[in-house]
């Protein structure tokens, strides 16, 4: 007999995780099927920022965390093209808490993924290879078995495609359609003993990687996630090899070489897609929604997807509550998951987009850096915008730059 589900969520990933444990609370009949076992690794950057603290803190997480190997974040280092660095403590918060984390995607993820199942029926190593579709309605989804190696059907109100940046979900219902300039690609290698990490994460405009960056993210023990990123485009065009690049850069550029003497790659070399929230893509329809990377929202700036995962699952929770409650999960009802997300997260996507077109010319971020290199004030100017939806957007527009000119 078919199964049967008020919600299916597919991918256990922090988005589908963090959506299926919202609707469990709320008393639905949830089912999360991944495909992997968990604890697996997930190619990442590891930083856990401000707005995924928000949702942890709402599903009583921190701690956990706390508990298990992190190193906690406190501010961020830039360089610039032609090698000047400065340091940008976070806001302090009031109450002293941890603004950020770094922690290795296979124990935050697991951290998140357990405690969904104390809410939701969560199965592993069931992959979904298609969606089921009735009258114009998604009803459910095919899969695959892994460890009974059969085929497996599921029906449900509801199906939220959490399945990541190369989601089947979206592909099945026509959805994947990122552009290569909204897209970036992206690899991390883990080291050990690489010198003088401190208590921020590092943002690195090195000139041999422009238009991409390069980062070395603390985590515990000494251990460090290393990696670059690009946009596809870009890469394309300049028929870039990301890995070349960045064993260039360690091994060559005047930041990297001292500190990576000695160093020790733990592990192969990772890489993935990053599908960008510049490009507003389609998540909702009859029967279903899209929601984290499967909905493209991942910060054209930062390269941050986590904070967006999480939040898009846990709005895409209560409009689906909401919808389950009037008996309506039709496309008119369910667009209010699409208006709701980007009422909350629209503007600082646009920001970013701005910030990440600003960030691609060298001289301004020549200027920017050197300035704050010099002066506390600036310094401390850009600390507090760091903190503020409404401040950073300043940093888009011509007038900062001025103010800099004459600071
Ligand atoms: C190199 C790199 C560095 C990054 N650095 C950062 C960073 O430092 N901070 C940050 O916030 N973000 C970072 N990101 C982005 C971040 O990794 C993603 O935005 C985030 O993982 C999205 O979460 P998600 O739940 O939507 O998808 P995922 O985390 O990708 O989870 C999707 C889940 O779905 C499962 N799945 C996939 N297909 C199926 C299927 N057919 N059936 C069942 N299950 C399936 C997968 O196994 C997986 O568990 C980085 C990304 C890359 C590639």
């Amino acid at each position: 007999m078919v199964e049967s589900f008020d919600v299916i969520v597919v991918g256990g990933g922090p988005g589908g995780s963090a959506c299926a444990t919202f609707l469990g609370k709320a008393g639905k009949k949830v089912l999360l099927l991944e495909k992997a076992r968990f604890p697996r690794d997930k190619t990442c950057g590891d930083a856990i920022s401000g707005k995924s603290m928000r949702v942890l803190r709402e599903l009583g997480l921190t701690m956990e965390i706390e508990r298990n190997p992190h190193a906690v974040i406190r501010g961020v280092i830039f360089s610039s093209p032609n090698g000047k660095t400065v340091h940008i403590p976070f806001p302090q918060k009031p109450d002293q808490s941890a603004p950020g984390y770094c922690c290795r995607r296979e124990v935050f993820d697991n951290i998140v993924f357990q405690n969904a199942k104390k809410f939701a029926d969560v199965r592993e190593k069931i992959m979904v290879t298609d969606v089921i579709r009735e009258n114009g309605f998604v009803v459910g989804v095919n899969a695959k078995d892994l460890d009974g190696k059969k085929d497996v059907e599921f029906r449900a109100k509801v199906v939220v495609g959490a399945d990541g940046s190369q989601s089947v979900m979206a592909n099945k219902l026509g959805l994947l359609d990122t552009p290569d300039e909204h897209h970036c690609t992206a690899l991390r290698i883990y080291y050990q003993n690489v010198r003088d990490l401190t208590d921020s994460i590092e943002l690195h405009f090195v000139d041999s990687v422009m238009p991409g960056y390069f980062w070395i993210f603390p985590l515990e023990n000494g251990l460090a996630n290393v990696g670059i990123g690009m946009i596809t485009k870009d890469m394309k065009e300049h028929k870039t090899n990301l890995k070349q690049v960045t064993f260039d850069a360690i091994a060559n550029d005047p930041l990297f070489k001292k500190r990576f003497q000695g160093a020790q790659a733990v592990g192969p070399v990772m890489g993935w897609t990053l599908p960008f929230g510049s490009h507003h893509r389609k998540c909702f329809g009859n029967g279903f929604v899209l929601v984290g990377d499967a909905a493209s929202l991942i910060d054209p700036f930062t390269g941050e997807g986590i904070g967006n995962a999480m939040t898009s699952g846990w709005i895409a929770s209560q409009v689906i509550a909401d919808g389950l409650k009037q008996n309506d999960v039709s496309e008119s009802f369910l667009r209010q998951y699409d208006e709701k997300l980007w009422s909350e997260i629209g503007a600082e996507l646009d920001t970013s987009y701005k910030l990440q077109r600003v960030g691609r010319f060298k001289p301004l971020l020549n200027f920017v850096v050197g300035k704050a290199a010099k002066s506390p004030k600036v310094r401390e100017t850009i600390s507090s915008m760091l903190g503020s939806e409404q401040a950073k957007k300043e940093f888009t527009g011509p007038l900062f730059y001025l103010k800099l000119m004459l600071s």
